[in-house]
């Protein structure tokens, strides 16, 4: 399914597509955006692509009679507030959407004579601009699929078997809250709670000592289905509309205290962050590689986990990077300090095999729900995408690039994921952004 809307040569008329690290024309990821000029954090959100330092609106577009047939269905369903009516069109009306704003910014597409005497309409600097929350989610499911972060989570409570006996057949998850899921930028205010530590006879209430960041790829569900009837593993690809970075901000003091027995609660449920574009399966589609084989000695998944095409091209090959941003890197003009790099390579299950997984039993997934995959910790320590992991639950203090140490997070802090794809022979295409700032805890 690689098309010339892949092809690394193909240039934009919108300059700085070119050569753009995160978003040149081969990418063209969905967000929501308010254009400049209006009302500070309100305004008028509707549906934007990407492209290079510049945001296309849709909305603008699709007024102009820029579009027709599906892809003017696909446009008008992301003119408003939340891009929740496009996910649930499918992958049809998101292909023909993709085609016709390729033709539109392409040097030499045959949209370009039509769409760039409007340029100043259809398009704004995205530096001034306001993105939101692109998404009404309903319901944010968090998985474990990174096999590396949970072995190193369970050695701490048995070294000899850090894995679950149920982690290597089921793709382990709990229901998290999509209430205080934010868009990158908007601060992370310090959680209060109930805090014990292992050392410690009883329990404390205040602000948590422990906050941490968890480096995750966030998996946007397209069109649902019904309740009762199961998504199966060979059609789950149609029921994802793409993907972005999500960072599952952990108080890992609350967590280790509350999480016995029935699993995190109100050490993950205070806020969670996802980068502001979602980046398409098409764009995704050079990216794709065979899920890697099982360690010898691992069970074959289950029979409704197994799809021989999911196998084959089902993974994807995206690095990942987590950086932070001390206050006084920013005084002083310092660039972050990078903190792990990874890739999703390292997950034990596929995108489809989660689809397949959570629908299983009849669920109903909707077309907006948020999947978390796990922390995408690499097998060693440069790949440890947490702090609990970098340091070892708070046992030792990671130096920084500026000297500063660090066991968790303080206030003033920076988390920034970076995610990015490369393949020989295409553009490379990036994730944007997800970063946010640790404040004080309230009093
Ligand atoms: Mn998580």
């Amino acid at each position: 399914m690689i098309d010339d809307t892949h092809d690394g040569r193909r240039q934009s008329w919108v300059a700085s597509a070119n050569g753009h690290g995160e978003f040149p024309l081969q990418n063209l990821p969905f967000g929501v955006f308010s254009p400049p000029g209006s009302a500070v954090g309100g305004g008028d959100p509707r549906g934007g692509i990407a492209i290079g330092d510049m945001i296309l609106d849709l909305r603008a577009t699709c007024d102009a009679g820029l579009f027709s047939g599906e892809a003017a269905r696909a446009a008008r369903a992301a003119s408003g507030p939340v891009l929740n009516p496009l996910m649930a069109l499918g992958a049809g009306a998101r292909r023909a959407l993709r085609r016709q704003v390729f033709a539109l910014l392409a040097a030499d597409g045959d949209g370009r004579a039509r769409a760039e005497p409007l340029a100043d309409r259809l398009l704004y600097p995205a530096a001034a601009c306001s993105l939101h929350l692109p998404v009404r989610i309903g319901n944010f499911t968090d998985f474990f699929a990174g096999i590396h972060h949970a072995r190193n989570g369970g050695r701490r409570r048995d070294p000899n078997n850090p894995l679950s006996p149920n982690y290597k057949y089921v793709p382990v998850a709990y229901h998290s809250r999509a209430s205080s899921v934010r868009e990158a930028g908007v601060p992370v205010r310090r959680p209060n709670g109930q805090r014990k530590l292992p050392d410690e006879a009883a329990p404390t209430f205040g602000p948590c000592r422990k906050l941490d960041y968890e480096l995750e790829l966030a998996i946007w569900v397209g069109p649902g289905n019904r309740q009762g009837e199961p998504i199966p593993i060979g059609r789950a690809a149609e029921h994802i509309f793409g993907i972005g970075l999500v960072n599952d901000w952990s108080a890992r003091d609350i967590q280790q205290w509350e999480s016995q027995p029935l699993g995190p609660f109100l050490g993950k449920s205070f806020q969670s962050t996802v980068s502001p574009w979602i980046v398409t399966p098409e764009a995704l589609e050079p990216f794709r590689i065979a899920q890697p084989p099982r360690p010898a000695g691992d069970p074959a998944p289950l029979p409704y986990l197994m799809d021989g095409e999911d196998q084959r091209h089902g993974a994807l090959d995206i690095a990942l990077e987590s950086f932070i941003l001390t206050p006084q890197m920013r005084e002083r003009g310092q660039p972050p300090s990078r903190i792990s790099h990874s890739n999703t390579t390292d997950l034990y299950w596929t995108p489809a095999q989660l689809v397949a997984h959570h629908t299983c039993n009849g669920c109903n997934l909707e077309a907006g729900d948020l999947f978390g995959t796990g922390t995408i910790s690499g097998p060693d320590e440069a790949g440890w995408a947490s702090l609990s992991e970098q340091s070892m639950d708070g046992t030792r203090r990671l130096t920084l690039s500026s000297g500063e140490t660090r066991t968790f997070l303080e206030d003033g802090d920076e988390a920034i994921f970076r995610a990015h794809c490369r393949r020989d022979g295409f553009a490379q295409i990036g994730l944007g952004e997800c970063r946010a700032r640790v404040v004080a805890a309230t009093g």
